[in-house]
């Protein structure tokens, strides 16, 4: 009989075997990869098998979990514990899940990894008993913990994470997916919506939790200028942005001169508000003695008067105090230090040859890349600007020295059109190589190009300077700032994807793309992607050679290639657009972003630019000949039908969902509607003189004012107001080609 029992056992087990061996294992009725979409993706993600683990309980009465962390990992522990109702803690009590937040600086996996991945490289590990994050640098447990709450889902009362194994990386280390200013890299506060301070801090921290939770680490903030008087209270507030942002990793950039002062005497729409703190010039002796020109740009001879001297010593010193100042103030991540605008090889060539006599006997060489000529100069104003700000430290911890990035910006940032001399890449190699070499072993500084493509070799531009430079051992970063529209320099596109050409920057330590402000929060998220892996839903464009980018960039800028990779129904753009206000309204948003397809018409948001620019050429006295005002009409009765489209879907988003975003989204198209069609008649006028259209008009743009009162108080933030600061100047402008009789003028060219 025991012989018997033992065969049905025997029998029960070899059955139970077969059924292990041969039937697919028990899986999840979906899997967890199905539910969870993470951006930016990971670089390895491996999903667990078994049932998702308990991280909270929200409402009961005890922590379904525990943040086992030290001091090091700061506002990952204190997020997770927030987001989990947790406590920090260090030896984990019995009975709850240890959530291990730990830095390993040899951590095996971030081994291979170069210096521009390690200081966020991380691997979060979510095991049945235990959820462990590793990071090289605390950076890193910042990363892990926006990735963890990202897996979390809710579900019968509890709150889950899947199973999975994540190993993960930036291609980029300073990703500025977010430029918030409206007027290019300049001004004009884009979450500024004239609801006063209150309401524009408390939206800046909104904004600063979702960088984070997108691993954005880099925000164009504020510019231009070093004056922290220029509002009351202009210091407090940007310093309370600038804490909360490094308390999450996140760099704020704020921009201004170094010499050269050009919004200070620059005409046009971009340089229209000047500049935001002192305007030196060239004195000797300092500051009392007679001006003099010095460097400058060939053909605006005003230029040389614009502190562009580097020779003389006292007026660097008065300019780097006004620099300690602001930087002891507002505690920023980066400074963008913009000198005379000569971006390509000739004018900055022909401005260093306009030195003046105390510099010629300086530095005599003429060629820039010598150490007695530009490279030299250069190198050691910079190198004066970063030690002296280096010892800047303030009593909330923050240092200068690590905390502070420095992007010098001209003489010569590049540009990719450039054609002369011949050589004019190689020079423009040798000509940084010189530089970094002559300021040695500098930390935290970088040096600002702007969008490059292909070699003449056929090699990356970038990456061939960034090896180059590292061939000669010196440490200089690399900035790129790429204009590809949505900017408001390029274009005002509001699904701008011209970060698809991130992998062209690669060897650059930050890039900004220059978009992605109001309005254009899934363009961050996107741009969050191109920066963290260099493409995004899959899509990355074949461009074999420098005429199929420079092809592709200029059709992106225009907002002239919607690829249905990216936007087609259930692509990632539509998905950003769900995840970002739910599946109902986020749709509606969807729908009204993808209302001028490939046409490049966009709907019309924001007012500065896409009116103010137009306007100014309607204004400017003796039309520019080269503007036919009948396509530029037509151009406006297509932006108009495409403005009303994209509104009654942005007002309808705004029905499903309680978002300030979407509300001041469908709010923001309502006034832009109304200018288009007050831009239509301007341009009509403008055309041929028709008192009806006049007189339309003028009823346009009183019923305008009328609604912007029921929009927003105008209540100005910052100097410039945001984009509501302009909207009455831009009614009162309107107004006034609607009053004047037009003079009979000559037929538009055709
Ligand atoms: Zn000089």
């Amino acid at each position: 009989m025991a012989r018997n029992q033992s065969i049905v056992l025997l029998r029960w087990l070899l059955l139970v075997l077969l059924v292990f061996l041969f039937l697919p294992p028990l899986a999840p009725a979906e899997p967890a990869s199905a539910r969870v979409e993470l951006l930016p993706t990971p670089k390895q993600v491996r999903w667990g098998e078994g049932p998702p683990v308990l991280v909270a309980r929200p409402g009961a009465g005890a922590a379904a979990a525990c943040i086992v962390a030290g001091p090091e990992a700061g506002y990952a522990a204190e997020v997770l514990a927030t987001r989990l109702q947790a406590t920090v803690v260090r030896p984990p009590p019995p009975a709850r899940l240890p959530i291990v937040l730990q830095v390993d600086a040899q951590a095996e996996f971030a081994a291979r990894l170069g210096r521009d991945a390690r200081p966020e490289a991380y691997r979060l590990e979510i095991g049945p008993a235990a959820v462990k994050a590793t990071a090289v640098e605390p950076e890193g447990l910042l990363r892990a913990a926006a990735t963890l709450l990202q897996l979390l889902q809710a579900k019968d009362g509890g709150v889950y994470a899947p199973l999975a194994e994540i190993t993960d990386w930036p291609d980029v280390r300073y990703r500025c997916a977010s430029d918030w200013l409206l007027n290019v890299e300049v001004n004009r506060w884009s979450y500024d919506w004239g609801d006063g301070r209150k309401n524009y801090q408390a939206r800046i921290e909104r904004m600063l939790d979702f960088c984070f939770a997108y691993k954005i680490n880099m925000v164009w903030f504020d510019g231009f200028g070093w004056n922290v008087e220029r509002t009351p209270g202009y210091a407090e507030l940007m310093r309370a942005g600038t804490r909360a942002a490094r308390q999450r990793g996140i760099r704020l950039l704020f921009a201004g001169y170094g010499g050269g002062y050009g919004t200070s005497y620059q005409r046009s729409e971009i340089y229209r508000c000047g500049y935001f703190g002192q305007t030196f010039l060239n004195r000797r002796p300092w500051p009392d003695g007679p001006e003099y020109l010095c460097r400058g740009m060939e053909r605006v001879e005003p230029s040389r008067r614009y502190g562009t001297c580097l020779s003389n010593q006292d007026l660097a010193a008065a300019k780097i105090e006004e620099m300690k100042r602001f930087v002891a103030a507002v505690e920023p991540g980066f400074m963008y230090i913009h000198d005379i605008d000569t971006g390509t090889w000739r004018e900055s060539e022909s401005s260093w040859k306009l030195r003046c006599e105390a510099c010629r006997q300086r530095w005599p060489s003429d060629d820039l890349a010598s150490e007695q000529g530009q490279a030299g100069a250069l190198a050691e104003w910079f190198g004066r600007v970063r030690s002296e700000l280096d010892g800047v430290t303030t009593e909330a911890g923050y240092r200068a020295a690590d905390d502070l990035t420095l992007i010098f910006v001209s003489p010569l940032y590049t540009v990719y059109y450039e054609k002369t001399p011949a050589d004019v890449w190689q020079r423009e190699v040798e000509y940084f190589c010189a530089l970094g070499r002559l300021l040695g072993p500098v930390r935290n500084v970088e040096i600002g190009l702007r969008e490059q493509f292909y070699a003449p070799d056929g090699g990356l531009k970038i990456a061939q300077l960034r090896r180059a430079m590292d061939d000669a051992g010196n440490r200089l970063g690399l900035h790129v700032v790429a204009f590809g529209g949505g900017d408001h320099y390029q274009s005002d596109d509001l699904a701008n994807i011209s970060g698809v050409m991130a992998p062209f920057y690669r060897g650059a330590e930050s890039i900004c793309l220059s978009n992605g402000g109001v309005h254009e929060e899934p363009v961050q998220v996107l741009n969050a992607e191109f920066l963290w892996n260099g493409s995004a839903g899959g899509y990355r464009p074949a461009t074999p050679d420098e005429p199929s980018a420079q092809e592709l960039f200029r059709r992106l800028t225009r907002g002239h290639c919607r690829p249905p990779e990216l936007f087609a129904p259930g692509q990632l753009f539509q998905r950003i657009c769900h995840r970002l206000w739910g599946p109902a309204a986020g749709q509606a948003m969807y729908l009204a972003y993808t209302v001028p397809g490939e046409s490049g018409d966009g709907p019309v948001s924001r007012v500065w630019w896409s009116v103010t620019s137009c306007l100014a050429r309607l204004r400017a006295q003796g039309a520019p000949q080269a503007t036919d005002w009948n396509q530029e009409r037509a151009r406006w009765v297509r932006r108009l039908a495409h403005t009303r489209q994209a509104l009654a879907h942005a007002q309808e988003a705004a029905r499903l969902c309680d978002q300030e975003d979407v509300r001041w989204f469908a709010q923001s198209l309502g006034v832009g509607s109304r200018f288009a069609e007050a831009m239509v008649d301007a341009l009509q006028l403008r055309v041929q003189d028709d008192p009806a259209v006049r007189a339309h008009l003028l009823k346009t743009l009183q019923d305008l004012e009328a609604h912007i009162a029921t929009v927003t108080p105008l209540e100005k933030t910052d100097i410039l107001g945001g984009d509501p600061g302009c909207w009455l100047e831009s009614i009162a402008n309107l107004r006034e080609l609607g009053a004047s009789a037009k003079p009979a003028e000559l037929p538009a060219r055709r």
